[in-house]
């Protein structure tokens, strides 16, 4: 029966540029029968607690996760943080500066528009966006909703794609930080989508600074860009992850169930989280030596 347990470990929801609740996406989930899931929403947490709830209630398995946006030597690359502490102080303070960043590349986004003659405003961006994480697919909608654009793709191409003229380029954490930043909040770093980001490579540099998966199965991944992967994450002893980078409606037809995660991997990813806990619980200093001396734990 194993063989035949799927996972989804790459979803998104209205907490960044997805369109679903977490209780929707979940819900979605079940439906294709599910049985782990992970949100990895950019840049933000925030769904992780009401998904794992719905998780709960629904008898599947939660990952908590985020995914990262970061630079190698000015390349763009995704990282994927799976089990995360969503409650890690400096991840958090981390993720609050990448939100501040976003929300002042969408006014600069918005400004170039207005030289372009295009008069959309900010404030809708951010009506519609209604999350801390706006992106560009946010800017695209808007562009759609003010009747600019007839699509988000024709918004893209227009004016958001990389050197169109309303593209603005956005500060990133290098990938040896967030990989660095990952672990210390108790996560595995994963190389999100590695097909889109033609940087193979550089896999061996990145492994060098601590990477420890490659997102092998993947929407825009064909048959030959898995086998590829997963053939490269054997050679470079790399966990395997998956998932449908689901934006719910956001991108047309909502993704999830089209990438079906062998369980297994799921097993792997968890007991590597769990042995890295151990590990670093086991550098702390034991425990004995913190408790202060009481009537019960005098020392004899
Ligand atoms: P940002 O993080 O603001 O740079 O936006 C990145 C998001 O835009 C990702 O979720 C991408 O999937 C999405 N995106 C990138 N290119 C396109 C495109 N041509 N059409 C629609 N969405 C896109
Ligand atoms: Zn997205
Ligand atoms: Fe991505
Ligand atoms: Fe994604």
């Amino acid at each position: 029966m194993r063989g035949s347990v799927f996972a989804d470990l790459h979803l998104h929801t209205f907490y960044s540029d997805g369109t679903y609740t977490p209780e929707e996406v979940v819900a979605r989930a079940a439906e294709h029968s599910l049985q782990a899931v992970a949100l990895a929403d950019h840049d933000t947490v925030e769904g992780c607690a009401a998904a794992e709830s719905a998780c709960g209630r629904l008898g599947l398995e939660f990952l908590p996760a985020t995914e990262l946006t970061c630079e190698l030597d000015g390349a763009e690359l995704h990282l994927l943080a799976y089990g995360i502490n969503t409650a890690h102080p400096e991840l958090l303070a981390a993720m609050d500066r990448f939100q501040e960043v976003r929300q002042r590349r969408i006014r600069e986004m918005v400004a170039r528009l207005n030289t372009l003659d295009v008069p959309l405003q900010a404030e809708s961006v951010f009506a519609l966006a209604n999350c801390r994480s706006p992106g560009r697919p946010h800017v695209g909608r808007a562009l759609v909703a003010g009747g600019f654009c007839s699509s988000v793709d024709e918004a893209f191409e227009r004016f958001l794609k990389r050197n169109r003229p309303a593209w603005v380029p956005k500060f990133k954490i290098t990938a040896a930080d967030a990989i660095e930043l990952i672990h210390r909040a108790g996560g595995l770093a994963v190389m999100a989508h590695p097909a889109l980001n033609h940087l193979d490579p550089r896999i061996l540099d990145l492994v060098e600074m601590g990477l420890d998966g490659l997102e092998c199965y993947h929407t825009k991944h064909n048959a030959g860009a898995v086998a590829h992967y997963l053939a490269l994450a054997r050679q470079f002893g790399l966990l395997v992850t998956g998932g449908s980078d689901c934006h719910g409606m956001a991108k047309g037809k909502p993704t999830i169930g089209s990438v079906k995660l062998p369980y297994e991997h799921v097993e792997r990813l968890q007991a590597t989280i769990a042995d890295r806990r151990r590990r670093a619980g086991d550098q702390e200093p034991a425990p004995e030596a913190t408790i202060p001396d009481c009537a019960f734990h005098a020392p004899r």
